[in-house]
């Protein structure tokens, strides 16, 4: 669609728009809660100091400072919708501005909060955590006391505060050098136009059914990073040191150990994950040898990966459709679930159409007090059925979470943000696949699981695994020169996709273009993200009634256990290899099912 025929925000019918007048009628409601917060940090401040006075000063300042952020982030949430409906619009972007600096004034005058807690003699805290007064509490303080060994004194913790911006300087040079200064060549797109490469159009050359254009995206991709391999090596090296430094000056064990301590994550199940990913390398390989075939290639190479296998289907989707189908699809949850998932159209939960000024792609966001929304730029692909399927995930998450939990526990933790969305995908995967009889469909589908599964388990876990060997290195004092980071780069490249792919060299240098490797161990997620919904996906189609409620128990958990048991709880133990083992096995029929249909 052209921007000139993009209707404008007030020609949409309503229907197809999300209900925001129900958080605030006007900007003078809104106006009203902004105002109140002020007040409401002013109660809080006055707790300062007194926290050791008793259990019931304890919860009363907790819940002093609950409140206040609970109506900050409601006035936050808004504003940031408002805005994402026109992103041109100025009083709604000053809207977000001050909500933003608010947040930031609150930040900076309550960070005496945690660290007067964890003062608290061991002795009177161990009172406090038998008191009635703060049993509801008791999960977060021992949360927070966890800490206490890794926490250094005022006066250093107040230096290593000062020098946390300094001590960014490496990934910031990083961002700065990959996203503003570095320039790609031009390449020759399908059709013979020279067009200028960029990190956003990189993925549709290699995505390109012409093999010239692939291999020369490739080539000039990674001949431009080879140019500042020094560069790159060293913004990298900088972070690595940062994060192993940190590890040590807060007494972890490890980067990894220290990474993982927030989620309360062992480290065997980031090894855990690695060796159960190299258990099933034979079918990734399997999957090149096939890719090698339907592309009829003699040898298969690393910008051979990502074009399509079977042209994209066609399919033109009516929103009417599209909610039909997840409707249908999402039936093995239940009724409960069905009842709910009607909500997000009868109260208008989900802004549907693309608009001038909208902000693109799609997300569901929300808070406390608010519906879980869904913004969308539905434009009836089948792409698009998949993301409202996704984005449904989310939101009926945070639906459950936040119904059933207290405000302080309501919000799950990023590691688990993902694994009600995939579900959904499965679930409607498996529906579309059972329900169409229309072969290049069927094979689209599978392409669609296969590449979903390479990218979500094999690569991210290949990441993981190279950014645990670069940690493992600077702990040990060897410096991360290119040299030292392309050997072993090309040596896991090749371990992971196995002799069917003919490694151009050039792929060594893939470890300098990867933004999460300055994330410290983040990766790692989403490989046991999309496992786990792949198992609960799978136990919620068996119709075991015992298993969907073990679902709803996750779904409903929040933040009120640790990570590893709401998965535990709901039927996945991430600590075994099981779940990533059954969702490889399912790459692995899915690559035979493939091969059948294909007929090759
Ligand atoms: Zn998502």
């Amino acid at each position: 669609m052209t921007d000139k025929k993009l209707p404008q925000r007030n020609e949409l019918p309503q229907e197809m728009t999300w209900n925001l007048e129900i958080m605030y009628k006007n900007s003078k409601e809104w106006e009203d809660d902004f105002s109140k917060i002020p007040e409401l940090l002013e109660k809080f401040m006055a707790f300062k100091g007194k926290l050791k006075d008793s259990a019931a000063m304890l919860r009363d300042a907790i819940e002093a400072s609950d409140a206040m952020e609970r109506l900050a982030e409601k006035v936050y949430v808004y504003a940031h919708l408002r805005s994402d409906e026109d992103t041109a619009d100025s009083k709604n972007r000053s809207k977000v501005d001050r909500a933003s600096a608010l947040f930031a004034e609150i930040s900076g005058k309550t960070a005496w909060f945690d660290p007067e807690i964890m003062e608290i003699h061991p002795e009177v805290m161990a009172q406090f955590l038998q008191a009635e007064d703060l049993a509801f509490y008791k999960r977060s303080l021992e949360e927070l006391l966890r800490e206490r060994p890794h926490t250094l004194s005022e006066k250093e913790e107040r230096i290593l505060g000062m020098s946390s911006d300094v001590m960014s300087t490496p990934s910031k040079t990083f961002s700065m050098l990959n996203n503003a200064d570095l320039r790609f060549p031009e390449i020759n797109n399908e059709s013979g136009t020279k067009v200028e490469m960029t990190h956003g159009n990189y993925i549709k050359f290699l995505e390109c059914s012409k093999r010239e254009v692939r291999k020369d995206a490739f080539e000039g991709m990674y001949d431009t990073y080879n140019k500042f391999r020094n560069t790159f090596s060293s913004t990298l090296d900088g972070t690595i040191k940062r994060h192993v430094l940190g590890s040590k000056i807060r007494n972890h064990k490890s980067a990894l150990g220290s990474a993982l301590f927030g989620d309360n994550i062992p480290e065997e199940v980031y090894r855990n994950l690695i060796q159960a990913v190299h258990d099933k390398l034979p079918a990734l390989h399997k999957y090149m040898q096939l890719r090698c075939d339907a592309l009829k290639l003699d040898k298969l190479d690393m910008y051979d990966i990502f074009c399509p296998l079977v042209p994209e289907c066609k399919v033109e989707v009516t929103w009417q459709e599209a909610v039909k189908w997840v409707r249908e699809a999402l039936k093995p949850m239940g009724k409960e679930y069905c009842n709910t998932l009607e909500k997000t159209f009868e109260q208008r939960w989900v802004d549907i159409m693309e608009c001038r000024g909208k902000r693109s792609g799609a997300y569901s966001s929300g808070c406390y007090d608010s519906y879980p929304y869904l913004l969308l730029n539905f434009h009836g692909t089948l792409n698009d059925v998949f993301t409202l399927a996704h984005e449904l995930g989310h939101s009926m998450h945070s639906y459950y979470s936040h119904h059933a939990q207290e405000y302080h526990y309501a919000d799950y933790r990023i590691f688990v943000a993902e694994v009600a969305s995939t579900t959904n995908e499965q679930l409607l995967h498996q529906y579309l696949m059972k329900n169409t009889q229309d072969k290049n469909l069927k094979a689209y589908l599978l392409c669609h699981l296969l590449d979903e599964l390479r990218g979500t388990i094999y690569r991210q876990t290949q990441f993981a695994e190279f950014e645990l060997w670069m940690h493992e290195q600077s702990e040990q004092g060897v410096p991360l020169t290119p040299d030292v980071l392309s050997e072993k780069y090309f040596e896991l490249n090749k371990l992971y996709y196995g002799d069917s792919v003919n490694s151009d060299q050039r792929i060594e240098m893939e470890w300098a273009r990867i933004p999460h490797f300055y994330y410290n161990f983040y990766v790692y997620k989403y490989a046991t993200g999309i496992s786990a919904a792949v198992e609960l996906s799978q136990n919620i189609l068996s119709g075991d009634s015992r298993k969907i409620e073990d679902y709803f128990g996750f779904l409903k958990a929040g933040d009120s256990k640790d990570v590893l048991d709401i998965m535990k709880d709901a039927g996945v133990d991430l600590s075994t290899p099981k779940p990533v083992h059954d969702a490889l096995d399912l790459f692995d029929k899915t690559v035979d099912q493939l091969r059948e249909l294909l007929e090759l």
